[in-house]
């Protein structure tokens, strides 16, 4: 009669490992993890090419201002060549007056092209100070979910340990065929491979017993475990 419900507690033990294991593989914080490594990826992606974007119109701003400041150093030099006495013809002097005119004009131009381009510049170093909040929030979400996990994860691994070794410990007690056999039975029939029989209800098979095997279940002896004729299930009767 032992081997009866010892063999019954293996299966319950099983099937609690299989619960155990499935809740392991399956904890929320996974997929929240895997979220959000996908919302991160798309703030990366999203913030390079605002990255990229603002720093072509930061090489375009410092180029013009460099060519401000060549314009300025030229029309300074001019400058000083209109009023070092070097030129006296009114003609000479009127027409370096335009070019200097000119250049500052030029000059002015450019300024207010790279002043168009901060403004432009602006708000892209904005986004970006923006994401990198977002990202700082990100990596601490990251870290909270995954020493959550982690701590599920750990406190789930004691109780697989646990139920393994009450396993072990009830497996020690029953006969390697019976063990092998109900091993076979349960890649068929999964949690209910072994099943306890109870005249009440279809003879606690899941499929429900024919009248006729229900019938001959009733005259066995209690401590009888052999297959249900109907379904191939191994059906334990305990009293
Ligand atoms: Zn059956």
């Amino acid at each position: 009669m032992e081997k009866l419900t010892v063999l019954l507690d293996v299966q319950k033990i099983d099937n609690e490992l299989d619960q155990l294991r499935y809740r392991h593989e399956h904890l929320p914080e996974r997929a929240l993890l895997v979220e959000l490594a996908e919302q991160r990826a798309k703030l990366d992606g999203a913030a390079a090419k605002t990255e990229a974007q603002r720093d072509t119109l930061r090489t375009q701003q410092r180029q013009i201002e460099n060519d401000a400041g060549d314009i300025e150093e030229k029309a300074a030099t001019l400058d000083a060549k209109l009023y070092d006495g070097s030129v006296t013809s009114p003609k000479e002097t009127s027409a370096l007056g335009e070019e200097i005119a000119s250049l500052k004009s030029q000059q002015s131009e450019k300024e207010d092209a790279a002043i168009e381009l901060l403004m432009e510049i602006e708000p892209l170093d904005e986004q970006l100070v923006q994401a990198e909040a977002a990202r700082g929030e990100m990596e601490a979400k990251r870290v909270e979910l995954q020493s959550a996990l982690d701590a599920d994860a750990a406190d789930l691994d004691d109780q697989i340990a646990a139920a393994e070794a009450n396993r072990a410990e009830a497996a020690a007690k029953l006969d390697e065929a019976t063990l092998i056999n109900y091993g076979k039975l349960r890649i068929t029939y999964g949690p209910d491979a072994v099943i306890q029989f109870d005249a009440g209800k279809g003879g606690g098979c899941p499929v429900a017993m024919s009248a006729v095997e229900l019938d001959r279940w009733k005259h066995l002896p209690a401590g009888t475990l052999e297959p249900c004729t109907d379904c191939g299930r191994l059906v334990a009767k305990l009293d």
